[in-house]
C-alpha cells in the first residue's frame, strides 16, 4: 500500500498517513525497512530551521510496478476488501482502455510503463493519477539530454 501511495505521487509521511490511517509506529517502521531494502529513499525538504522529508521510489522501487498492477488485478479479482483498500483502477494512458495485464496492454499491445498508466482511486471515479508525473531518478552516470526540437 506504500508502494502503491509513492507511485501515485503521495510521498509525505502525514499525506500517508492519512491516506493509509496506519499508526505512526507502524509507518515508520515500514518506511524505514523500504528505505533500508531500497525501494525508496528519504529526500530532505523545507529548508534547513525545521527540515522535514519526503519519500521517493528509487529505480528498484519503480521496477516494481508490473508487481503493483498483479497484486491490483490479483485483488480485484478475489477479495472484497473495504473501499479504501480496494485497487487503483488501472489504464493505459495510450489508448484511454483499463487493462487486466500487468504489465502490457492488450489493447494497443504496447507496455504499461509509469510514462503509459494512469491509476484512479477506489471509488472516487476519478481524477486519474498519472504516474509519470512522479519523479524517477537518474541513473548513475546518465545524463539526460533535451529533446530537440525543430525550428
Ligand atoms: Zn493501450
Amino acid at each position: 500500500m506504500i508502494l502503491r501511495e509513492l507511485f501515485a505521487g503521495n510521498a509525505r509521511f502525514e499525506g500517508l498517513r492519512t491516506e493509509l490511517g496506519a499508526s505512526d509506529n507502524v509507518l515508520a517502521t515500514r518506511l524505514a525497512r523500504m528505505t533500508e531494502a531500497g525501494l525508496a529513499e528519504r529526500i530532505p525538504y523545507g529548508g534547513t530551521v525545521r527540515p522535514r522529508v519526503e519519500y521517493r521510489l528509487t529505480d528498484a522501487g519503480h521496477d516494481a510496478l508490473p508487481v503493483l498492477h498483479a497484486l491490483a488485478h490479483w485483488g480485484a479479482k478475489h477479495t472484497a476488501a473495504p473501499e479504501r483498500a480496494r485497487p487503483m483502477a488501472i489504464t493505459c494512458t495510450g489508448c484511454g482502455r483499463p487493462t487486466r495485464s500487468a504489465d502490457w496492454c492488450t489493447t494497443c499491445d504496447r507496455p504499461l510503463t509509469t510514462e503509459r498508466t494512469a491509476w484512479t482511486r477506489p471509488g472516487t471515479g476519478g481524477p486519474p493519477i498519472r504516474l509519470a508525473s512522479v519523479v524517477r531518478p537518474a541513473s548513475p552516470g546518465t545524463h539526460v539530454q533535451p529533446k530537440e526540437t525543430n525550428p
